[in-house]
């Protein structure tokens, strides 16, 4: 262990060395305040824009913004834009974002956990060539990228012909398809999507512009680079220790390269040590009900008292913004009476203060944890089919919604009965998921998709996820890792509304309400 410290240290020593001797120069993109303004929403440095009020950009928000990109850079802190932090948003780089609502000041430096798969066997295809190297290189190069992760993680990585490999590897020049386009020589040199249902989820981007070498200082080294990009395939962000595979800047060729060990820890929280008995159909993040960290929900529900409960088969956990309260989970029967367990659905109406819980054919309505007199009715008054997979109220418009395998219905509540036009297809949504749980409108109004052991933060103005979802649900919600829900509430989705002027912000309200009326 010792020994293995000591080569991190020489190896961080070596890194240092090529940072300020060994690289290449690059083209530089960030000339100017603008342009470094860009760079700092493009990669979540910037604050809180608000689509509501049009507010401006304020000099504290600059401020925040430099100050967020410098302490993840590890550049001294000063709020400034000045020539060092210039030249680091000069620095190669990934193109994932760099601020996954983590709040800097109280972090330590480390790994971030997103998200995960719930398989270990994973497959993957070359779907597209770069012709800087030789394609028997180009396959060598990225079966030993993953096997850095492989060999210290329950993971297997299988080599696949199949369209529908887990990660698709493709090299890219400027516009590909995916919303996300790439920018030419220097700069962002890859992107990688987190793992998700959606066929994208686990996918690897490389700019084809960057000219990628191999055991050489010149060029980019695309071993190193392939390596980064799998640690997002696998589910981990960016990490602000500067030792890390996962640092967001490029690091240039390193000889004999080996895992550091933030890697190596975040990996292990994701999917266990390597036992050295990998089991392909091993599923390492099914329920376990007594388990203090569960993943995947029934449902989660706010009730008018202002709490709110998750729901997994027979227990309920109320959930507090630094995880699970005392004495949870309990049996859902001894706070809920009358409510059975394995809950479908459910949501709170802000109009009447009550809670509806669905199950099979049958809707339950609770005052706070008390069942009200009349209930259970039948679900077909609401003209919905049984078995509804989720319910929520949408921030976005305050309407109610309910969602049924890969289809969903808006309720009107005027009428009383499922707007027409409806079911729709869920993809309408833009969400990468096909199977969701559970989806909630939180506190702090935001509304919230759960899927197996992840989950998505909606964005309503942009009608998206936000940038750095999914997230995993136990980490977050549950308590079971170094954040929750304070961190989760600091950072809200990302739009440009906030540096508009405050009548195009007004015209765009107008474009987005138009909007709302199709949903
Ligand atoms: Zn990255």
């Amino acid at each position: 262990m010792q020994g293995s410290s000591n080569l991190g240290l020489i190896l961080s020593l070596l890194w240092c060395v090529l940072l300020v001797h060994g690289m290449p120069s690059f083209p530089r993109s960030v000339l100017d305040a603008d342009d470094a303004m860009t760079y700092l929403q493009r990669f979540n440095h910037m604050g809180t824009p608000n689509m509501q009020t049009g507010q401006m950009m304020t000099e504290d928000d600059m401020v925040a913004a430099i100050s967020s990109f410098q302490s993840m850079a590890n550049i001294t802190v000063t709020g400034k834009l000045n020539n060092e932090t210039m030249d680091m948003m000069n620095m190669p780089r990934c193109g994932m974002p760099d601020n996954m609502g983590f709040s800097n000041a109280a972090r330590r430096k480390r790994y971030a956990a997103m998200a995960r798969w719930d398989v270990t066997d994973i497959t993957w295809r070359i779907n597209s060539y770069s012709t800087d190297l030789p394609e028997a290189d180009i396959n060598r190069i990225m079966a030993d990228s993953l096997k850095l992760w492989s060999d210290v993680s329950g993971l297997t990585f299988t080599e696949s012909t199949a369209a529908d490999a887990d990660f698709i590897i493709d090299f890219n020049t400027g516009a590909h398809g995916d919303g996300n386009p790439f920018d030419g020589p220097g700069s962002v040199l890859a992107h990688a999507y987190f793992p998700t249902t959606n066929p994208i989820g686990g996918d690897a981007h490389f700019d084809d512009d960057e000219g990628f070498t191999q055991n050489t200082d010149a060029g980019i080294d695309l071993f190193q680079v392939a390596a980064h990009e799998f640690g997002h395939s696998l589910g981990l962000g960016h990490s602000d220790d500067p030792n890390a595979l996962m640092y967001a800047f490029y690091r240039g060729y390193i000889p004999n390269f080996v895992l550091p060990e933030d890697d190596i820890n975040g990996i292990q929280y994701l999917y266990g040590e390597n036992t050295g008995a990998a089991d392909p159909t091993m599923r390492p993040f099914t329920v376990d009900p007594n388990s203090p960290c569960p993943g995947q929900l029934d449902t989660i529900a706010r009730t008018g008292d202002g709490r709110t409960f998750a729901f997994i088969g027979n227990l309920v956990y109320q959930i507090l913004n630094d995880g699970v309260a005392t004495g949870y989970p309990q049996l859902i029967s001894q706070v809920f009476a009358d409510l059975p367990n394995d809950i479908d659905a459910s949501f709170y109406w802000p109009g009447n203060g009550r809670t509806y819980f669905f199950k099979g054919a049958q809707y339950y309505r609770y005052s706070d944890t008390t069942p009200d007199a009349g209930y259970p009715l039948d679900i077909s008054l609401w003209g919905l089919p049984a078995d509804i997979d989720a319910a929520f109220v949408w921030s976005g418009n305050g309407r109610l919604y309910f969602v049924k395998g890969d289809q969903y219905y808006r309720y009107n509540t005027y009428t009383g009965r499922i707007d027409n036009g409806y079911p729709r297809p869920l993809s309408v949504w833009g969400l990468p998921v096909d199977s969701i749980d559970a989806a909630m409108q939180f506190s702090n109004s935001r509304t919230y998709f759960f899927a197996g052991d992840n989950y998505y933060r909606y964005n309503d103005a942009s009608f998206e996820v936000d940038a750095s979802y999914p997230r995993l649900t136990a980490y977050w919600w549950f308590g079971c890792g170094e954040n929750n829900l304070e961190d989760e509430d600091d950072g809200t989705g990302g739009s440009l509304a906030s540096c508009l002027p405050n009548t195009l912000a007004l015209v765009m309200s107008l474009v987005i309400f138009a909007f709302f009326q199709h949903f």
